[in-house]
């Protein structure tokens, strides 16, 4: 499987609009973080772990123009913002596009992009083909069995994703104690890890860091990283196995 990291910023990127502070204003291509989101090239298939604003500009960054599917994490705009900009892959492939997400997920998408789900006869509209998914079955794309893992993005229930050996769960506070035993044995761990300070609805560093260590994967990396997080001072900091990702980065695993 090759892992392309599309975005690794938090809901505003970084730099944040207006903002001056060192990082914000950092030359460093490892301090340009677009909104998170993971392109898998997985056997023959594409897929998208979220949709967010900028999925338009991440996918010609990376001469890509396949997705087979996309796996919502949750509801966030900074997670779903540019579902309207997969018009050009229906034009590409003649067919709608496969989406898998939770009903309160899908409730969501019903609201933020109303006109996709309406019935209208415009023909611009993006063309879906929602597949509802629950947290405690797993499910296949093709003949990729892909496991749910529930987390917690301070109270609201959100979804990671487990295939094969690799996982990613973004937007995380809390990973229940029950959901752990799903992470056995992984060896590729992708994780958000805000900022240093602690936050209501995100992991912070310390707990990022906690969290890789429980799970004890081979090598761990962080993600939908904050506007105060330096890539290159921040890295030497962290235990070994456990890196930041940065835009761009591939994984081959
Ligand atoms: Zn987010
Ligand atoms: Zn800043
Ligand atoms: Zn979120």
């Amino acid at each position: 499987m090759e892992v392309v990291f599309l975005g690794t910023g938090a809901s505003q990127g970084t730099p944040i609009l207006g903002c001056d502070c060192e990082v914000c204003r950092s030359a460093n291509p490892k301090d340009k973080r677009l909104r998170s989101s993971v392109l898998l090239h997985c056997e023959d298939m594409d897929l998208l772990i979220d949709c967010g604003p900028d999925f338009r500009y991440q996918m010609i960054r990376e001469g890509a123009s396949n997705v087979d599917a996309i796996l919502f994490t949750h509801g966030h705009v900074d997670h779903t913002g540019g579902l309207d900009d997969i018009r050009p892959l229906n034009y590409l492939t003649k067919k709608p596009m496969e989406i898998y997400a939770e009903q309160r997920v899908i409730d969501a998408l019903h609201k933020q992009f109303f006109y996709i789900f309406d019935n209208s006869t415009y023909p611009g509209v993006p063309k879906v083909n929602m597949h509802t998914i629950n947290a405690d079955a797993e499910f296949h794309i093709g003949d990729i069995a892909v496991i749910p893992i529930r987390a917690y993005h301070g109270q609201l229930p959100i979804l990671g994703f487990r295939i094969g050996d690799f996982a990613y769960i973004t937007d995380a506070k809390v990973v229940p104690e029950s959901e752990i035993v799903k992470l056995k044995d992984v060896k590729t761990l992708v994780v958000n890890a805000l900022q240093y300070d602690t936050h209501p609805m995100h992991f912070s560093f310390d707990e990022a860091v906690d969290f890789a260590k429980r799970i004890g994967a081979k090598q761990t990396y962080f993600t939908h990283i904050g506007h105060r997080i330096s890539h290159d001072s921040v890295l030497p900091k962290l235990p070994p196995n456990i890196y930041l990702a940065y835009d761009g980065l591939h994984l081959f695993i």
